[in-house]
């Protein structure tokens, strides 16, 4: 019914888009990194509930001409804004093929589940986890820290608490993270019931790293006052500038104190891939979880990330449901437990693992740590032009691929200047030339290049200052 009615025609239709969004791809570089979507767009974009059937023909020269060329520009080369992923060409072909088999991947037994057991077995032999252990697939670290603060609630409370609620509880759980810390771990308190007040922020030093010893002090204070401590969450790659805390050591810790230790390696994780990097992430193997993406560093089209837990037995106890409609059998398609649908709280789940398998096997690792090295190398380079010009100024040491900078305009007081290098980045954006995004260092407004990218080449740095310097001479003029 829904089928196309003539096959032929069809088929000559979708080859022609495929051709056009390969030379979209292949020609990515030539166009403005960003364009804002102008009003007469937006303004189509807001019709009626369409009752009638449209040519199909139609509605993608619609999408050619309203959405395509708006994208978020994170696929362009000079794309450097907050840390998102490019993405691949075979990957928009991964999607494509698991859109053709529109596999639910919330459980039973069929192939796409066997490829999601394979990707995450493979990525815990990556972090060096146990056979034991267990994983799922979601949509990125936000829901993987959701997850993981959820199994170590299990952990402290029994799964009991699924039924009774933290209403029962006398007792405050109380979790331990540093300053630069991704916001996405106080929102999975709050979520989880826990309050954002019970997610306790310690101070980072110079090079953006939680002290284990302030953590150490900060349980012993709460445990005095009658609060349970029952988390530590570390970063493996802050947000902010990519700052790797003291792993081994807060494993340590955790294991001192009995406490769960997860690990926030949104992007930082992935330098595992990495013979080079890797030794700055001893002590992630500890982790009793490990919350990554898929879509920053390995460049899986979006979304995908991934949860990874020591105990499956635990994981499995929080979210695990029955229900007649969803029997497991012993065999048919129904067979195949424990089910992805007992590991979180979707039940239909899309074929997200196909992309990823595709990416690693098409890639490999080698190829993959080349792609993450090279970005880090880049980081040094921007760096290096930074420390060489002096209408610049290095806001925060470089640990990984972020780069912190800011603009040195002249006569400006601190509050100015913080306003001025705000919009500078929006001049950026706007220009199309390049996209970086804004932060916070040290209470100062900085420049943040997050090179997650891996169609850049050195030139774009250059081009990236050159651009920078003219519109804030620009800048300067207008005031
Ligand atoms: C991006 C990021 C997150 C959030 O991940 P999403 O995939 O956007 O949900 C969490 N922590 C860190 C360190 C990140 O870089």
């Amino acid at each position: 019914m829904l089928d196309p009615a003539d096959w032929k025609a069809f088929r000559e239709q979708s080859h022609q888009i495929l051709d056009q969004t390969l030379d979209y791809l292949q020609d990515v570089r030539d166009r403005a990194t960003w364009t804002a979507v102008p009003k007469e767009v937006r303004d189509r974009l807001q019709s009626p509930f369409p009752i009638e059937a449209s040519d199909f023909g139609e509605v993608y020269r619609e999408f050619a001409r309203d959405i395509l060329p708006y994208n978020s520009g994170n696929i362009h080369p000079r794309f450097f804004g907050w840390v998102q992923g490019t993405g691949t060409p075979a990957g928009a072909i991964a999607e494509l093929l698991a859109a053709a088999m529109n596999s639910n991947c919330g459980g039973r037994d069929h192939g796409a589940i066997y490829v999601e057991r394979q990707v995450i077995d493979w990525f815990k032999e990556l972090f060096e986890f146990p056979k034991s252990a267990c994983g799922l697939l979601v949509t990125g670290t936000s829901m993987a820290n959701l997850i993981a603060v959820l199994v170590a609630r299990t952990k402290a409370l029994g799964p009991a608490v699924r039924e009774q609620g933290l209403q029962a509880q006398t007792q405050r759980l109380v979790g331990y993270a540093s300053a630069s810390t991704h916001g996405c771990v106080r929102k999975a308190f709050e979520n989880a019931g826990l309050g954002g007040e019970s997610l306790r922020v310690l101070p980072v030093d110079k090079t953006h790293r939680v002290d284990p010893n302030a953590i150490a002090d900060a349980i012993q204070h709460d445990r005095a006052a009658g609060l349970r401590p029952f988390l530590i969450i570390g970063n493996a790659g802050s947000v902010d500038i990519g700052a790797i805390d003291r792993l081994d050591e807060l494993a340590d810790l955790a294991e001192r104190e009995r406490l769960w230790l997860h690990i926030d390696g949104a992007f930082g994780a992935l330098t595992m891939l990495s013979k080079k990097l890797r030794p700055a992430l001893r002590g992630i193997e500890r982790a009793d979880s490990l919350a990554f993406d898929l879509h920053k560093w390995l460049h899986v089209p979006y979304d995908a990330g991934c949860v990874l837990v020591r105990d499956e037995e635990l994981h499995r106890s929080t979210f695990s449901t029955e229900g007649p409609y969803i029997t497991r059998m012993d065999r048919g398609l129904a067979a195949g437990a424990p089910w992805f649908a007992d590991f979180g709280p979707d039940l239909s789940r899309g074929f997200r693992a196909l992309k990823v398998w595709f990416a690693i096997k098409q890639h490999g690792a080698k190829r993959l740590a080349e792609s993450i090295e090279r970005n880090c190398a880049q980081a040094r380079y921007l760096q290096s032009l930074i420390e060489a010009d002096p209408r610049f100024e290095l806001m925060a040491p470089v640990s990984l691929n972020i780069v912190c900078l800011r603009y040195l305009a002249t006569n400006l007081d601190a509050a100015q200047l913080d306003r001025f290098n705000d919009d500078l980045v929006i001049a950026l954006q706007e220009s199309g030339a390049a996209v970086t995004s804004s932060t916070t260092i040290a209470e100062r407004r900085a420049i943040r290049v997050c090179i997650v990218n891996h169609r850049t080449e050195d030139r774009d740095f250059d081009l990236l200052l050159q651009t920078l310097g003219e519109l804030a001479v620009q800048l300067e003029r207008g005031r």
